[in-house]
């Protein structure tokens, strides 16, 4: 499988398996194309850099330390050790990438408050699940499937369960706080896909989509059928044929939104006064 991570849909021709593919898509670049296609473009085909964000870097960590805490023996699953694992995983983490450092900086944050707050959403998780009684049939498991369409979904689950008698839950952790209602379905959207790649390449309908918020300490559920997951392959073919569409037009329209305000390319959006740069390959001569 070498189809690169941002591919825009058109610039995948890859074959996956011996399978042709004609685009590839994972539940975050449709959720950014669903919340504006212009961010879409700006991350998948500009490619344009974004400032480090010290809430996305304390997901990356306590993803980590809860992938990981599934390594120990059942009985070491104990809050202390999980919070004794943090600054270790942070350490790590800046040996695999000194610059994190810099963007913390950058961004005015203190690290040692930072490290209490990610030692404080590890612990949220012991509220929510005794990691003790649960030995986890995949974690931050690599999936995907082609469909019909010759279109690639991929992306990477969090945690996989399978009961003894064969019953998928698929686990998603979070960060953040739960949505309210109007990011609700997105959220769902992402565990939807997830879902329909697994029935898809498995032949399993997910008995379980299980969202952990470690923000606020709550859990979402969702309970799948096929008619949810044929639903939602519809609904990926549709954003994959808009964006195809946008892509042979060259016409990425701003969706102004309340997202707006965590977007890293305002100063570049004509919806606040910007200019985006020349599309790549199509720059004036
Ligand atoms: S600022 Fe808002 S409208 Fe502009 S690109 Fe970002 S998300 Fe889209």
């Amino acid at each position: 499988m070498t189809v690169t991570p941002n591919s825009p849909a058109e610039a995948v021709s890859t074959p996956v398996d011996g399978v042709e593919v004609l685009g590839a898509l994972s539940p975050s670049r449709a959720g950014d194309f669903l919340t504006c296609p212009l961010l879409y473009r700006f991350r998948v085909i500009d490619q344009l850099p974004e400032p480090t964000s010290v809430d996305a870097v304390r997901g990356t960590l306590v993803h980590k330390v809860l992938e990981d805490l599934f390594d120990l023996p059942a009985t070491h699953r104990t809050p202390e050790q999980a919070a004794a694992m943090v600054e270790p995983t942070w350490q790590q983490m800046l040996e695999a990438e000194p610059g994190l450092a810099e963007g913390f900086e950058a961004a005015g944050a203190e690290i040692a408050e930072w490290l209490v707050a990610c030692r404080r959403s590890v612990q949220t998780y012991f509220e929510l699940e005794d990691p003790r009684r649960l030995e986890p049939a995949e974690r931050e498991s690599y999936v995907e499937t082609v469909l019909d369409s010759k279109l690639l979904l991929r992306g990477f689950i969090d945690r996989v369960d399978i009961s003894p008698e064969g019953l998928v839950r698929i686990v998603d952790y979070k960060s953040g706080r739960s949505p309210g209602e109007m990011f609700e379905a997105r959220a769902l959207f992402q565990m939807k896909f997830y879902a329909l790649v697994l029935w898809r390449s498995r032949g399993v309908v997910p008995s379980l989509l299980q969202l952990i918020y470690l923000g606020n300490g709550e859990v979402l559920r969702y309970v799948p059928d096929e008619a949810d997951l044929v639903a939602c392959e519809r609904k990926v073919e549709a954003i994959w044929r808009a964006i195809r569409a946008c892509e042979e037009s060259g016409d990425w329209q701003p969706r102004r939104g309340p997202l707006c305000a965590w977007c890293a390319h305002q100063a570049l959006c004509p919806a606040w006064g910007g200019t985006p740069p020349p599309l790549p390959g199509r720059e004036l001569t």
